[in-house]
């Protein structure tokens, strides 16, 4: 099975260690793998109906930040961090709603006026 290895940072081939599990507490669907490219373990769970192509992945991967924030202000980077933290985490809406403020405060600080 192909999975986005966060050990060694590719996309990898991961032989199954124990087979699926099924968690009693939420239902999902638990399984852990081992990356033939880094040796690293991860674990799969997902709840019917996604299955493993849709899996979430543990450990998350970590994203970093891709621009300098040292640059940045106080106003735009405690919020573009806390998207990529909220990214990271798998809380995709949480991201986006912190990306639109970021956008909205460059705006802001960028001399847009309302709705324009
Ligand atoms: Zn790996």
């Amino acid at each position: 099975m192909l999975f986005d290895c966060p050990h060694c940072k590719a996309k990898c081939q991961f032989d199954s260690l124990d087979g699926q599990r099924r968690c009693r507490a939420d239902e999902s669907h638990q399984q852990g793998w081992l990356c033939l490219n880094c040796n690293g373990i991860i674990i799969t769970k997902f709840t019917v109906p996604q299955n493993l192509n849709t899996a979430l992945i543990f450990p998350l991967i970590k994203i970093n930040p891709k621009i300098d924030i040292k640059k940045l202000d106080d106003k735009f980077k405690n919020d573009y961090l806390e998207a990529l933290e909220d990214y990271s985490n798998g809380c995709y809406v949480s991201c986006v709603i912190m990306c639109r403020r970021v956008i909205q405060q460059s705006c802001i600080d960028k001399g847009a006026k309302k709705k324009k």
